[in-house]
């Protein structure tokens, strides 16, 4: 079968990894230069997006930021999964909040934005310290502001107000801040019959606004809730393919805090620790295949390469090591790549990630140097 992925960065690329031994072939769309391209060589097709379209029998995405008319016209071919409304709830935090609130999922209280007196009543009715998130186009903790004190608010609403002005479909949605535990995520899949497999929870460490580490975890109780909510919004939206739901950790409660109708950066830890990778998963789920297991088959950790193009071959001598570029041009805090890192029981996953802090340094690789400190703390 032949998928259309819109989008040619590393997640159509690695779904043209994981889909080559089922005979699933992936070609990706460029939105931004407009240009049908093969999605590991990035070399350009000679093959409109109309042509891309009658030639594939099934068309996906691999982010939500899509220009509406280029989504619109996938959607019209009748070959779009998963639907084009989850991937405009994905794009745009005013829809996301409706869904999560339709769907009766906990999430963080929230008001909308468009003007100095929405943002007025926003501080009054929800308190500080607030969120204040871009409806449109954010990602990676971009377009986002804290505000804390009220003497910050002039400030802050300048560059709102900026930014407003700039689009007018543009709106700011502002969010109680969470005081969380910690950050997870449950990335699942929904195949056309409406089956479900799910992923055992990953715990996620951010730092200034970007996955840097993630790992699976087992955490019974807090799988059971993540399961069910994945399983009101996945069904509400009558969702086919990959879905992840990131979550505030409470008290052992959780809140969405966002999600994202594609496979996620949350998930790669899945091509070495999964039966059957996100990325596979996605492609069977669109092409109407049964779903692979999500079953932990090894203790894995994920860690984002950023910025570097570069690492020390000895960690090619570390046999739970595993490296994955995207093949792209270095720049400063760019995804260029991740590391797996495996361990056939906790103890010995936590071991391997520690000493993974010989090779890499810590003002590239913070996480890691927190997480080795910690766990030195703790052992
Ligand atoms: P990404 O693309 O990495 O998912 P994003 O730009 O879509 O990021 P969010 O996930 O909404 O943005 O926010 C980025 C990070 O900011 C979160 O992972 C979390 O650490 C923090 N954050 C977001 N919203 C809140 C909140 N309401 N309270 C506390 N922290 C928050
Ligand atoms: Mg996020």
């Amino acid at each position: 079968m032949k998928v259309l992925v819109l989008g040619s960065g590393q997640l159509a690329r690695m779904m043209a990894l994981a889909g080559a031994p089922l005979n699933l072939t992936v070609i990706a769309y460029d939105v931004t230069s407009n240009a049908v391209v093969h999605p590991l060589t990035l070399q350009e097709q000679s093959q409109s997006l109309a042509q891309a379209i009658a030639q594939s029998d099934v068309i996906t995405a691999e982010f939500e930021h899509i220009p509406e008319p280029i989504l619109s016209l996938c959607a019209e071919s009748g070959k779009f999964l998963p639907t084009p409304e989850a991937i405009r709830a994905g794009g745009d935090r005013r829809l996301e909040k409706a869904l999560l609130d339709d769907a009766n999922v906990n999430n963080a209280p929230y008001a909308i934005i468009h003007n100095r007196v929405d943002f007025d009543h926003a501080i009054a009715a929800i308190g500080l310290p607030l969120v204040l998130k871009s409806a449109l186009g954010g990602y990676d903790g971009k377009g986002q502001w804290r505000l804390k004190t009220a003497a910050e608010s002039d400030a802050i609403w300048h560059e709102m107000a900026q930014l407003l002005e700039q689009d007018s479909r543009q709106a700011i949605v502002a969010e109680a801040f969470i005081p969380f535990d910690r950050e997870v995520s449950i990335v699942g899949a929904r195949d056309k019959n409406g089956h479900i497999a799910v992923y055992p929870l990953a715990e996620n460490v951010h730092i200034n606004g970007v996955l840097s580490l993630s790992t699976a975890i087992d955490a019974p109780e807090l799988q059971t809730q993540a399961h069910a909510m994945f399983e009101a919004v996945a069904t509400r939206l009558n969702y086919v393919g990959v879905l992840a739901l990131e979550f505030f950790d409470v008290n052992g409660e959780l809140l969405v805090n966002e999600i994202a109708p594609r496979v996620h950066n949350s998930g790669h830890w899945t091509q070495q620790g999964a039966e059957t990778c996100q990325f596979e998963n996605h492609l069977r789920a669109v092409c109407g295949l049964p779903l692979g297991s999500t079953k932990l088959v090894r203790h894995t950790a994920m860690i984002n390469i950023l910025g570097e193009d570069a690492l020390p071959t000895q960690l090619l001598t570390l046999p739970e090591c595993h490296i994955h570029w995207y093949g792209k041009e270095k720049r400063a805090g760019r995804k260029m790549g991740h590391i797996n890192v495996c361990g056939d029981f906790p103890g010995e996953l936590q071991r391997n990630v520690c000493a993974l802090t010989q090779w890499l340094d810590s003002d590239k690789f913070p996480a890691i140097h927190q997480f080795a400190k910690q766990f030195e703390l703790t052992t």
